[in-house]
């Protein structure tokens, strides 16, 4: 029997662009194992888009990908286009209305992949590091509450309201310690309750509460700061990581680039209920200064493809895809891991080693 999934492709701005063909690539050779196919459609939107039309996407957007299986985004942005303009006029739309309230971000140290920390302790950190970061995407310090008073005076200031929900804070709780039960049963939940008096204390107690039900899980709280010093220092010893949307949106660029590079990272914006499309799409920008030039790493889209597979209820796909990454990068490896292999030469090397 085939099962046949429709997938939106959002290939955005520039590597973007080169890296999303390895990415289906590797879909459709790795769905020809599992009795999968899958049927593509292709939206240009953009900053591209955005400098022709002064739109990233058409007015009917999302309801032209509201009935997809998942979507698949290379990277938006380029120079001369305010941050903003991807960020509201794509990004969040897609988040908000498909309820994408998970920003899962998986971070593992690749053998033959030089990680910052090999340099300064040879050794201890290949191969050990394997964690995934939950950040809350939805709500937190991320709002549009508050403002600026008493402008041009001596007593002007700022106010930035973070707002947390139980709703909020118990769904994502939910989602970190149910993964943390089919990995390694190990979670640390992000806090500063010593300094965020409201907030941080009622994230602490929601999580508590939620963590009842996952007795299995072995879990603390840790302050944001000894955490993130932790992870420099001692990343093997994590497995599962959950953190509020402006602690999350730290650690995870902080933990990526202790694996090493950017181009290998992926992520995934969950609505973990099934009902809307779930997005994937590797961390790494639309990087214009080595776009058009092949030499893109194109992991981090694949290893984003393993990720929906994952989501979509094949696992054992998902962990092709990362199997055959590990043993690809053995041998072959892109610039920004010190190689010399091209975009072209990298996807090839996974795709052989899934069709082995
Ligand atoms: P954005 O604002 O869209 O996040 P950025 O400029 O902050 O973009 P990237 O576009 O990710 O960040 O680029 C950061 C650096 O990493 C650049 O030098 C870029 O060439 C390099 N880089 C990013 N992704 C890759 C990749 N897949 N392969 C090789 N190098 C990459
Ligand atoms: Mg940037």
């Amino acid at each position: 029997m085939t099962t046949s999934l429709r997938i939106a492709l959002i290939p955005g701005d520039g590597i973007g662009k080169e890296v999303l063909p390895p990415a289906t690539a590797v879909l459709d050779a790795v769905g020809r194992r599992h009795g999968l196919t899958f049927g593509y459609d292709e939206f240009d939107w953009s900053c591209e888009r955005y400098a022709h039309t002064g739109a990233m996407m058409p007015d009917d957007g999302l309801d032209r990908i509201r009935q997809h299986d998942a979507i698949l985004l290379g990277a938006v942005g380029w120079p001369g286009v305010p941050d903003h303009v991807s960020l509201w006029g794509l990004l969040i739309p897609i988040r908000r209305e498909f309820s994408q309230y998970v920003n899962l971000r998986p971070i593992t140290v690749f053998d033959g992949v030089r990680s910052p920390l090999s340099a300064a302790r040879p050794g201890d950190t290949e191969g050990g590091v394997d964690l995934v970061i939950v950040r809350e995407n939805s709500e937190g310090e991320y709002s549009e509450m508050g403002g600026r008073f008493g402008r041009g005076t001596d007593g002007e200031f700022a106010v930035q309201e973070a707002v947390f929900t139980r709703r909020g804070v118990g769904r994502i709780a939910d989602f970190a310690f149910d993964l943390a039960s089919r990995r390694r049963n190990r979670l640390v939940s992000a806090t500063k309750s010593n300094g965020i008096v409201h907030t941080m204390p009622f994230w602490d107690e929601v999580v508590t509460e939620r963590a009842a039900a996952f007795a299995g899980v072995q879990w603390r709280s840790e302050h944001i700061d000894a955490l993130a010093a932790k992870l420099v220092l001692d990343p093997s010893s994590f497995d599962v990581v959950l953190a509020s949307n402006l602690f999350g949106d730290v650690l995870s660029d902080l933990a990526a680039a202790v694996a090493g590079s950017i181009g290998i990272a992926p992520s995934g914006n969950l609505d973990p209920t099934g009902t809307h499309p779930s997005m994937f799409e590797p961390v790494h920008g639309s990087a214009p200064d080595i776009a058009g030039r092949g030499i893109a790493n194109p992991l981090g889209a694949i290893w984003s493809a393993g990720l929906l597979l994952e989501h979509l209820g094949y696992p054992e796909a998902g962990a092709e895809v990362l199997a055959a990454i590990r043993s690809a990068l053995l041998e072959v490896r892109t610039g920004d891991l010190g190689g010399t292999a091209g975009t072209d030469e990298m996807t090839a090397a996974v795709l052989k080693r899934i069709d082995a």
